[in-house]
């Protein structure tokens, strides 16, 4: 798998008078054509402020975002169009995405309408055929977004995602508003439409079953920064970085043998207004030792594509 999309010191401040919010505080990874790259971590670790740096939705303050080979960041005018379509994202809570008095036929139009895509009735059959593909009723294309249920509004998110036909999807925590018993048929949605698709994702969740599930790599992201970044299976099972091993601690598990004792961080996620010295993770970490407040740990590839930021790893 080549590489798609590459991620180089991102990073998104937000400043108010005096202050300076780091929301994302440079954040550096890449994603292999056709993967899914799971992004976790607890609210407010920055990973829908990442998301909406990458495409752009919130313009970044440093850093680099390569699409194909190409710089994201210093396009304008019709390139930066024409790279918009390639990268869509789904939306957390599909009901707020959609336009609540338009249609479902409307909604999923919308795009091709926007960037003047073929005639009136190649839209039309364009949306029947996009309907079908995620599940959806095309009976329904007159139907108003609140007459469906949650899992059938995301149904259209997905499909209004799908219009332009792109290439990257950012995924930001697409199910964590759905009822426990629909996430799966989204889940298997996404899953299928990737492989079918031939598509990229990066899916943003703050449940780490739901990323173990569909993900083949997964960062993890505390306070604006990329604590650990590993293979799916690698990451759940030799977990490294400390911040990574307290969430892990708190998945439920099955299996005896992966069971782990509950790991408790105390306090509260610190404010991005007022990050904490060296390791941001240090007022929390069970074993951090004095350097850890004084230096930033970088984050290294400590062998086979595992990436940790931590002294002691
Ligand atoms: Fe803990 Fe220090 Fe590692 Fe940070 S660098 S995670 S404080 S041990």
């Amino acid at each position: 798998m080549g590489e798609l999309l590459r991620v180089e010191g991102l990073k998104k401040h937000f400043t108010k008078g005096r202050q300076t919010l780091k929301a994302v505080d440079g954040i550096t990874f890449d994603i292999r054509r056709g993967e899914c790259l799971g992004l976790v971590g607890e609210s407010g670790s920055g990973k829908s402020t990442a998301a909406r740096a990458i495409l752009r939705l919130h313009e970044p303050t440093a850093g680099k975002v390569t699409f194909e080979g190409k710089d994201f960041l210093k396009m304008d005018g019709p390139q930066l169009r024409e790279m918009r379509r390639q990268m869509q994202i789904v939306f957390q809570d599909p009901f707020s995405s959609l336009v609540p008095h338009w249609s479902a036929g409307a909604n999923i139009i919308e795009p091709l309408r926007v960037h003047k895509i073929g005639t009136q009735q190649e839209r039309e059959e364009e949306v029947l055929r996009l309907m079908e593909l995620v599940g959806l009723n095309t009976k329904a294309i007159g139907t108003f977004p609140h007459e469906f249920s949650g899992g059938q509004q995301q149904r259209i998110g997905i499909a209004r995602a799908l219009a332009l036909k792109p290439k990257f999807l950012v995924c930001d925590e697409p199910v964590s508003a759905l009822d426990v018993s629909i996430q799966a048929q989204i889940l298997n949605l996404l899953q299928s439409l990737q492989e079918e698709l031939g598509l990229t994702y990066l899916f943003i969740a703050h449940n780490l079953g739901v990323v173990e599930h569909i993900s083949h790599r997964v960062a993890v992201m505390y306070l604006g920064q990329i604590m650990e970044l590993a293979e799916t299976e690698e990451l759940f099972h030799h977990t490294l970085h400390p911040y990574s091993q307290a969430l892990m601690s708190a998945v439920p598990r099955i299996d005896v043998d992966q069971k782990r004792e509950r790991i408790h961080l105390s306090g509260e996620i610190p404010s991005p207004l007022n990050p904490p010295s060296g390791c941001s993770f240090h007022p929390r970490c069970p074993v951090a030792r004095p350097e850890c407040k004084a230096e930033r740990p970088v984050l290294r590839d400590v062998g086979s594509g595992h990436w940790v930021a931590c002294h002691l790893v």
